[in-house]
């Protein structure tokens, strides 16, 4: 093998993951926050490209626990670039992401890639690190070319790589339902639980706060009754429904309220040892996921109205 050189991508281009159509597998949507704000508000959505009735509640469960390769990240916002390098025998190739188009504050979720070789042979990437979600874009990734049958001097390789961009300091909530979609990724389903739920604590804490406040209640008042005398629980099941009425805002719809008093039942049982990762299917933690999704969403609505 020689040195590693800079990979050349051609054909660049670069996508936002959408939320699907079932039947004609058009994009709806490739803003989901603005699909679930039209769903928090009953407005109907349908499909631009069979004008069908667009379920956007259903599609997401489904997306987040059949879709393949990207699509379970649309919930919460992410892109995909695909491009084309030549590999060639003996010469790894070293993948620097900010050439693709990625920014360097990004992250690397999943990478797909393709060789095209002949039936005789061809040369099969196979990195020296394996890419896992959540690794920083600003790394490079080297791809070293191994030769499947009687390999080959040279073959395309297509390359799909999925990424996300948000820190922590702009939106915490949304950075922990990322961690959440991140752990189900992984198959840590009692990592996702315990992440979906900080998501929809935090985005609450942060809307009842900013209610309380403007109610004239004081910082020390807000943050010993939010801290510890009204408990998520309660600000979930009884203040949040009462702040969304009186700043005019619909209740949050019954799929999702329900799936979010089940995520937070779920989060105390994992706290107390008495949940098995086994025992969690992937269309409940799909569920969570679009649960704190849209609690978020919602969650930062009331906080705007306050604003
Ligand atoms: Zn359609």
């Amino acid at each position: 093998m020689r040195t590693p050189e800079p990979a050349i991508p051609e054909r660049v281009q670069r996508h936002v993951i959408g939320m699907h159509c079932a039947g004609c597998h058009a994009v709806v949507d490739v803003a989901p926050r603005q699909l679930l704000s039209d769903f928090i508000a009953g407005t109907p959505v349908h499909c631009p490209g069979c004008g069908a009735s667009y379920d956007v509640w259903g599609r997401m469960v489904e997306q987040l626990e059949f879709g393949v390769f990207g699509t379970r990240y649309a919930a919460v916002g992410a892109n995909v670039v695909t491009a084309q390098v030549d590999l060639r025998r003996d010469q790894p190739l070293v993948l620097d992401f900010q050439k693709l188009g990625i920014p360097d504050a990004a992250e690397i979720e999943e990478i797909a890639t393709t060789p095209s070789g002949s039936e005789e042979g061809w040369l099969h990437p196979v990195f020296q690190k394996d890419p896992g979600p959540g690794q920083p874009a600003s790394d490079n990734l080297v791809i070293y070319p191994v030769p499947v049958g009687a390999g080959a001097e040279e073959n395309q390789l297509s390359i799909l790589i999925v990424w996300t961009s948000q820190t922590a300091a702009a939106n915490p909530a949304q950075e922990e339902l990322l961690a959440g979609v991140r752990a189900a990724h992984r198959s840590d389903p009692l990592g996702a639980i315990i992440s979906l739920n900080v998501a929809m604590e935090l985005a609450l804490g942060s809307a009842m706060n900013a209610w309380l406040e403007i109610h004239g209640i004081g910082r020390g008042r807000r943050k010993r009754f939010l801290g510890s005398e009204a408990t998520y629980g309660s600000q979930l099941s009884v203040l949040l429904p009462v702040a969304a009425a009186t700043a005019g805002l619909a209740p949050i719809p019954e799929r999702p309220r329900a799936a979010l008093a089940r995520l937070r039942n779920l989060r105390n049982d994992v706290a107390h040892g008495g949940l098995q990762a086994a025992t969690i299917g992937g269309s409940d933690i799909a569920e969570c996921i679009a649960a704190a999704a849209v609690g978020v969403v919602y969650c930062d609505a009331l906080r705007a109205t306050l604003a």
